[in-house]
C-alpha cells in the first residue's frame, strides 16, 4: 500500500507545490462560443477520450501526489453521460481526515446550459462553489457569441444551483466592442443575484474562425474606467485559481481579474491540466504534454502513474507567453481550451 509519506507532495524545478489540477472530461460542447471554438468543430473518436474509470484513477494518482483542489471542466462537462457519478465518486475524496490523501474542494465550470438538471446532483457530491460563463445579459448578443446558445437556460441553471446552495462566480470574457458596454450591468447584477463576476482577456487559443486581435481588450483599462462608477478595495482573497480580487462597496460583492495578458501570474502557478485525452499540460500557455493515457492503458500500477506524474510535473516550465502585439499580431497556442480545459 503506498502512502502519502511515500510521495512527498510534488514541487516543480522553480519550487511551485502543484496542488490544483483541471480535468477536462469532454472536448465536446453544445454552444460554440467565437473566441473558444470554430464554428464546425471536429471532436475527438470516443476511445481516444479516457472512461470515467480512467479519469477517477488518475485523479486518485494526482490526489496521492498532493492535489487538494479539482476543478472539473471541458468542453462542457455536464454534456457527457455520467457526470454525476463521476463526481459523487471524486467528492468521496473531501473532507478526510489531515495526513491522509484528500480533496479540499471539487468544483466544476460550465456554461450553465444543463446546470438547472444536475445542480442537486452536484450539491449532493460536495460542490459548493461553481463558475459559470456569461458573457451578455442580453439575449440576442449572448446567442451571437456563444453562436448557439440560449441565454435563459444559462439563467435557469444559475438559479437551481443558487437555490441548490451552491455558490456561482459567473466569468465573463472581456471582449472589445461586444460586450465592454454591459460590465456595469453584469457588476450590478451579481450584486442582486449574490454572486461574484470574473472578467477575463482573450487569450489567443485555437482557431476559431475569428480574428481575436481586434476583440482584445486588456483588463487593466476595463479596471480604470470601472473605478470611476465603483469603489474597489483591493483583498488578498484567493481560490486557487489566477484571479486577483476587488470588494466592490455598492453591491457587497467581489469582482476578479484574470490577467494572463496584461499581468502574468506565472510565478505563482500551482496548476496543471489534464485533458480528456490523459494529456497532462504542464502550462495552459505551452505546447509541452506529457501522455498518461498511454502508462494507464498500457496497465500501470498507482506507483506507475504517480511516478509518471512526478516525472510530467519536473518538466513545468516556468511560464507562458502569449502575445497580442500592438500591430494586432498574436502568438499563442494552436489547441483550443476546449481541449485543455479552461
Ligand atoms: N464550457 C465550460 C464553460 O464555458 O464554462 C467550461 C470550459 S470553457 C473552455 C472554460 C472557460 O474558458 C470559460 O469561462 C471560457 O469563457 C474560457 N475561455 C475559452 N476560450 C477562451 C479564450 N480564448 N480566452 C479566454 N478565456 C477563454
Ligand atoms: Fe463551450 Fe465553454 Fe468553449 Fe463556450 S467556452 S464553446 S461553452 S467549452
Amino acid at each position: 500500500m503506498i502512502t502519502r509519506d511515500d510521495f512527498p507532495p510534488v514541487i516543480d524545478p522553480f519550487g511551485r507545490h502543484i496542488s490544483y489540477l483541471r480535468v477536462s472530461v469532454t472536448d465536446r460542447c453544445d454552444m460554440r462560443c467565437v473566441y473558444c471554438m470554430a464554428e464546425e468543430m471536429t471532436f475527438l473518436p470516443r476511445a481516444e477520450v479516457l472512461t470515467f474509470e480512467e479519469l477517477e484513477r488518475l485523479c486518485a494518482a494526482f490526489i496521492r501526489s498532493g492535489v487538494r483542489r479539482l476543478r472539473i471542466t471541458g468542453g462542457e462537462p455536464l454534456v457527457r453521460r455520467g457526470v454525476d457519478g463521476f463526481m459523487t465518486a471524486l467528492g468521496g475524496w473531501l473532507g478526510r481526515a489531515a495526513g491522509q490523501p484528500r480533496l479540499d474542494e471539487l468544483t466544476l465550470t460550465t456554461n450553465g446550459s444543463r446546470l438547472a438538471a444536475h445542480a442537486a446532483a452536484l450539491q449532493a457530491a460536495g460542490v459548493r462553489r461553481i463558475n459559470v460563463s456569461l458573457d451578455s445579459l442580453d439575449a440576442a448578443r449572448f446567442a451571437a457569441i456563444t453562436r448557439v446558445g440560449h441565454l435563459s437556460r444559462t439563467l435557469d441553471g444559475i438559479a437551481a444551483a443558487r437555490q441548490a446552495g451552491i455558490a456561482v462566480r459567473i466569468n465573463t470574457v472581456a471582449m472589445r466592442g461586444v460586450n465592454e458596454d454591459e460590465f456595469d450591468d453584469l457588476i450590478a447584477w451579481c450584486g442582486q443575484i449574490g454572486a461574484d463576476l470574473c472578467l477575463i482577456e482573450t487569450m489567443p487559443m485555437g482557431d476559431t474562425g475569428e480574428d481575436r486581435t481586434d476583440r482584445y481588450l486588456p483588463l487593466s483599462l476595463v479596471r480604470a474606467r470601472l473605478a470611476q462608477r465603483w469603489s474597489f478595495e483591493e483583498i488578498p482573497y484567493r481560490t486557487g485559481g489566477p484571479a486577483r480580487y476587488v470588494h466592490i462597496a455598492e453591491t457587497g460583492r467581489r469582482l476578479g481579474f484574470i490577467t494572463p495578458m496584461t499581468h502574468n501570474f506565472c510565478e505563482s502557478c500551482n496548476r496543471v491540466r489534464l485533458s480528456c485525452t490523459g494529456m497532462l499540460y504542464m502550462c495552459l500557455g505551452q505546447d509541452d504534454a506529457a501522455d498518461l493515457r498511454a502508462p494507464l492503458r498500457a496497465g500501470a500500477d498507482e506507483a506507475g502513474l504517480l511516478e509518471a506524474i512526478r516525472a510530467a510535473i519536473a518538466r513545468k516550465p516556468k511560464g507562458h507567453d502569449f502575445i497580442i502585439g500592438r500591430r494586432g499580431e498574436a502568438r499563442g497556442v494552436a489547441r483550443h481550451m476546449s481541449a485543455t480545459g479552461g
